[in-house]
């Protein structure tokens, strides 16, 4: 086994993606010690049950203490009264780093807390399910994935180095961008499609009594594939949204203008319109496929 990348990891939020990474972590030796922060005794008791770091805390000042890497992976809205907290106890030359779904309101919310000699490298592993929870963390989850790193301008190119190290060795392929880009490539690859997976399964969810019974019945019409994205975290995507609300929101500009193109061409029987549209669709996926993405 190769020399631990780090000493010690924190991991602040130890759901889905926290728990898989520090699987990874474990299963490939990159850290030399682990901690896990949750806020719920519950969640802590399963991640000991788990096995899946050494210690375990609800106090994170404590757990970043001596740690060189902080990973946060708990929901956007608690990143700014956790980066308080913890302030006071980062280590010198520690990198505090994160897995948030948006990016430019993390650099917003961590910036202004970080001490002096402590590196902020944000990050977006994207990899996901809709499940939540320790249990529902898997070391797999990021094999031949992309990481978009977003470090601000001037950040330590060193730290940021490490980060992308650990990244690589969980099997990810890693990107560097800027956190506006980011979260406008984002807007469309991911929050978009969340918000109509939402939109979709709640008319449905509206509909009156036998059509909503049918809508489960024969759901392997289509249905079904939404309500497996409509089924993600509640909390987690409130705050996607709230936290990117303009690049969502140019996008949905975008999307209304061609659904409305779609509903004319479907109105005044232009069949051909439809078909090529569906055709250059179906060449994406190809594309996806290809890409050993899907
Ligand atoms: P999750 O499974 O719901 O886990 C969230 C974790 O954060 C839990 O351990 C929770 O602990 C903890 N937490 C919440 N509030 C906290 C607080 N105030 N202080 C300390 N811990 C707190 O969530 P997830 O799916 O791993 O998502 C975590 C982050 O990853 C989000 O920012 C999301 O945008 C990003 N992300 C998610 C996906 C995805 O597909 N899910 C993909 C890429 C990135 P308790 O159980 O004690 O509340």
């Amino acid at each position: 086994m190769a020399e631990p990348l780090f000493d010690k990891i924190a991991f602040i939020g130890i759901g889905l993606i926290g728990s898989s990474l520090a699987r990874a972590v474990r299963r490939d030796g990159l850290a030399r010690r682990t901690v896990a922060c949750a806020r719920r005794r519950s969640t802590l008791d399963k991640v000991v049950e788990l096995g899946i770091v050494d210690e375990v805390t609800a106090d994170c000042a404590e757990a970043v203490r001596d740690a060189d890497l902080v990973m946060i992976s708990t929901p956007l809205s608690a990143y700014a009264a956790l980066a308080e907290a913890m302030a006071p106890a980062l280590a010198a030359g520690a990198i505090v780093s994160d897995v948030g779904s948006v990016k430019q309101a993390v650099i917003r919310d961590l910036g202004p807390y970080m001490p002096d000699g402590v590196h902020l490298v944000p990050g977006h592993p994207v990899a996901g399910t809709e499940h939540s929870g320790p249990e529902a963390g898997f070391a797999e989850l990021f094999q031949d994935r992309w990481c978009i790193l977003t470090p601000p301008p001037g950040t330590d190119a060193a730290a940021v180095e490490r980060v992308a190290q650990l990244w690589r060795a969980v099997g990810m392929n890693v990107e560097f961008m800027d956190a506006q880009h980011h979260d406008k490539v984002l807007a469309i690859t991911s929050h978009l499609p969340h918000l109509i997976a939402y939109t979709i399964v709640g008319t449905a969810t509206d509909l009156e009594g036998s059509q909503q019974a049918e809508v489960i019945k024969f759901s392997a019409g289509g249905f079904r594939d939404f309500t497996r994205i409509a089924a993600s975290d509640p909390v987690m995507w409130r705050d996607v949204f709230l936290n990117n609300r303009e690049a969502v929101l140019e996008m949905l500009q975008r999307f209304t203008e061609d659904l409305t193109a779609l509903q004319r061409a479907i109105r005044w029987g232009e069949g051909e319109k439809l078909q090529d549209l569906f055709t250059r669709t179906r060449a994406i996926r190809r594309g996806i496929i290809d890409a050993r993405q899907a």
